[in-house]
């Protein structure tokens, strides 16, 4: 086994490496659901380390739970943040790597092509993480997880493999770093970042910070 302190390459599944196929060819219309489902992630990631907290003496938390949304220019990129209960390397490689319900890939093409290539139900198949890929050439996802002292680096291009590195003490949580495409530069706009989440995510049950605002 490679020493675990070094980047080692994984190949996605053989679904996820169709799956991303598919989102790569996604109707414009779908992209703003790519902000729901990492906030959705975001918030059951919330969701757990409130459990933990509420459940465990060790992990009794003052740091309010909270997700952070930012739009960058130089590099041009979006970012989701929350300080939930993170992933450890061997999640990293389960949950962001292979698809969990076998079928849902199956299931998921089929409600496309009934729609037009309308995305929007991604969420429902287990596999929401991926539709990142129609907003980002290439997504960093940074996490540390309550367990651990020091984080990882999960990144792919969303072209049949993904790198798992050190990444050194992080704060706890999760960071998806989206390098945007061309055709979504507008999405670091916070103007659109505000629509886009008061639209599909206001019934998320934690702040959403946006600049010096909570939304
Ligand atoms: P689902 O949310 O339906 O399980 P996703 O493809 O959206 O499917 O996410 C896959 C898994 O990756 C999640 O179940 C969770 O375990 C993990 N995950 C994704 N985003 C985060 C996050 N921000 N914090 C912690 N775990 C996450
Ligand atoms: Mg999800």
């Amino acid at each position: 086994m490679a020493a675990v302190s070094e980047p080692q390459e994984f190949s996605f599944q053989a679904e996820i490496s169709q799956l991303l196929h598919l989102l790569a060819h996604s109707l414009y219309q779908s992209k703003e659901i790519a902000v729901r489902e990492l906030i959705s992630n975001a918030s059951d990631a919330l969701d757990k380390m409130r459990y933990v907290s509420l459940t465990e003496e060790a992990h009794r938390d003052e740091a309010p739970l909270q997700i952070v949304i930012e739009g960058q220019k130089e590099p041009r990129q979006l970012v989701i943040r929350d300080n939930g209960v993170g992933m450890t390397r061997e999640e990293l490689v389960a949950n962001l790597g292979t698809i969990a319900h076998s079928g849902s890939l199956e299931f998921l093409k089929k409600a496309v092509s009934q729609n037009k290539g309308d995305l929007s139900l991604i969420g429902q198949f287990g596999v929401g993480f991926y539709s990142a890929f129609m907003l980002a050439d290439r997504v960093r996802v940074r996490t540390r997880s309550f367990k651990e002292t020091e984080g990882w680096e999960w990144e792919s291009d969303g072209t049949g493999t993904f790198r798992i590195s050190p990444a050194g003490p992080l704060e706890r949580g999760t960071e998806v770093i989206l390098h945007l495409k061309d055709d979504v530069s507008d999405f670091v706009e916070e103007s659109r970042i505000r629509s886009i989440v008061r639209r599909y995510s206001s019934f998320v049950p934690h702040p959403i910070r946006l600049g010096d605002q909570v939304i």
